[in-house]
């Protein structure tokens, strides 16, 4: 069993040397536990929190112990009556190839259905990010059809989840991505009104104006994903009483400075501006899981992966992820 774990803190950026690859052997397993082989590893943002140990609202992850992840994968092994040997599961199983499960304690491993849902996408669309984008847009924002609502990292895990949704709920969809493959893309096949490529626009003034011409009645709802001066070119266009669901702010993760220029926006808007961590609100997840699993079904969601190689390979993918290179869900394959 091939593992990664966290060797050292970073101190600024993350880099591939605060990681340690190391082998060891399958793990025995006790009664009620099973045996999974996993096959996809999932890289997410809030990783990079849990390698510091600065105040977060949650505990950093232990050096020397195998960092923390979302996989899915396949019993190979059970000692539990409710799972058998070829059952397709999803859980947290971490940077390595194989996990022993207690599945005898709720929540931490379930049953998915591969008939109509690829295998990856339970890590992504129909997983922790879709449901992400479904608490933001229904409990935070909840957007009145013809609304326009906006979101940032736009073609990513997240953020394309976030369209299918608001197109559904008969919004005005504009998004905002790095690169004009990420906004065609966003447009053409995540069904976007519009999509601004902030790599062309790289002021708080120059984005406000091009938010302008995609949101020609103003923004009523917002999901910031990224922070910084995307944050402020916003907030200069938000109408009275928009919503901002604060899901992420991926531009401040490496240690950057993420100053807000304009905060008196807040009040003269009159903004409701919350934030949340999605695993805080597990009552939703069937909800949006189901209604997330349907879209997907339905060909109206059509999420797109970028998949790195081998356990060898999730370092390098993360720090990638961190800096924009990931075009859609980032995965790790491991079989
Ligand atoms: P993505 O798949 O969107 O990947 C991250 C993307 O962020 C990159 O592809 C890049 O897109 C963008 N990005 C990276 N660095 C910067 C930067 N400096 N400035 C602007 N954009 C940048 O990740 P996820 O969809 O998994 O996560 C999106 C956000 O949601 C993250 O902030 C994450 O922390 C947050 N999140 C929060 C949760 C919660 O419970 N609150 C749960 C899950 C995710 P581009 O090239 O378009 O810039």
């Amino acid at each position: 069993n091939r593992q990664i774990l966290l060797d050292n803190r970073p101190d600024g950026e993350a880099t591939t040397s605060n990681f340690k690859l190391v082998a060891s052997e399958t793990p025995a397993l006790q009664d009620g536990q099973v045996l999974v082989r996993h096959h996809y590893l999932s890289l997410d943002p809030y990783m990079r929190g849990r390698m510091s140990d600065s105040k977060s609202y949650s505990a950093p992850q232990p050096l020397g112990e195998v960092m923390i992840g979302g996989t899915v994968g396949e019993v190979v092994e059970s000692r539990h009556p409710k799972f058998a040997v070829g059952d397709k599961v999803a859980g947290m199983g971490g940077w390595q190839e194989y996990s022993a499960v207690d599945a005898s304690q709720p929540g931490l491993l379930r049953k998915v259905d591969t008939t109509h849902v690829p295998l990856s996408f339970y890590l992504g669309a129909v997983g922790m990010p879709g449901v992400t984008a479904w608490y933001g847009l229904n409990e935070i924002i909840a957007p009145k059809s013809g609304e326009t609502v906006v979101v940032s990292a736009a073609t990513g895990a997240v953020g394309s989840s976030y369209a299918a949704l608001a197109k559904a709920r008969g919004c005005r969809v504009v998004g905002i991505a790095g690169g004009p493959e990420k906004c065609k893309y966003a447009v053409e096949e995540l069904h976007f009104d519009e999509c601004i490529d902030y790599r062309t626009h790289p002021d708080v003034k120059t984005l406000s104006k091009a938010l302008k011409q995609a949101c020609p009645d103003g923004i009523d709802g917002y999901f910031e994903n990224v922070g910084g001066y995307i944050l402020d070119a916003v907030l200069l266009r938000t109408n009275a009483f928009a919503r901002i669901a604060v899901c992420g702010m991926i531009a401040g993760y490496d240690g950057q400075p993420l100053p807000l220029q304009n905060p008196s926006l807040i009040l003269i808007n009159r903004l409701k501006i919350e934030g949340f961590i999605v695993s805080e609100h597990m009552n939703v997840w069937p909800q949006a899981l189901q209604e997330l699993g349907t879209l997907v079904a339905q060909g109206k969601l059509k999420p797109r992966e970028t998949v790195a190689q081998g356990l060898d390979a999730a370092p390098e993918a993360f720090l990638g992820l961190l800096k924009g290179k990931n075009f859609g869900k980032q995965l790790v394959k491991l079989i």
